[in-house]
């Protein structure tokens, strides 16, 4: 259903689907996931082995300028990534974990809320707003509770031993 609208509005802007737009155009939409170009590429090229990387870049600016996917950085978590998802699902807010990247998506009133509230106060009208959280998801917060126990745990272990944890570091760590 989404897609057929998706299409329809690529027809009104005279935007030709090609068979290779269209297996793009259905990855992003079906998947509901936020893909890369280079994972876009992997699944295209699993039902047409003959999609190039340059065909899925140019498709992929094509439906962002076009209005129909949004392009995201969620939190530059891998650097310079960028990734894509359809615009016809309902606002959300990306909440990205910092150390596993897992992402999870926010749903819900208060984005609609803060929305009006800054379009009140500004007296403007927002065409795209981009939510975006980053943090620790619940199973990192316990790891790296773990980790900087560790971490304790060894310094206090090397300041106890002969030579002392400072010089120990002053030769293992040039800075
Ligand atoms: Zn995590
Ligand atoms: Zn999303």
């Amino acid at each position: 259903m989404a897609l057929d609208s998706t299409e329809g509005s690529l027809k009104e802007r005279g935007v030709r689907l090609t068979r290779q737009r269209q297996i793009l155009l259905e990855l992003i939409d079906r998947t509901g996931a936020h893909l890369d170009v280079e994972q876009l590429y992997r699944m295209a090229k699993e039902r047409d082995p003959k999609i190039n990387r340059v065909t899925v870049y140019r498709t992929v600016k094509m439906l962002k300028s076009g209005g129909l996917v949004d392009e995201l950085d969620l939190m530059h978590y891998e650097g310079d990534q960028h990734y894509y998802e359809t615009r016809l699902k309902q606002e959300h807010a990306h909440v990205v974990c910092l150390r596993c990247g897992r992402v999870e998506e926010f749903f819900g009133e208060p984005l609609q809320r803060l929305r009006k509230q800054i379009e009140s106060h500004f007296g403007f009208q927002i065409l795209v707003a981009r939510t975006e959280v980053g943090g620790y998801c619940a199973h990192c917060q316990t790891l790296r509770a773990r980790e900087v126990q560790a971490v304790r745990h060894d310094a206090e272990s090397a300041a106890k031993a002969p030579g002392g944890a400072h010089t120990r570091r002053a030769h293992t760590r040039p800075e």
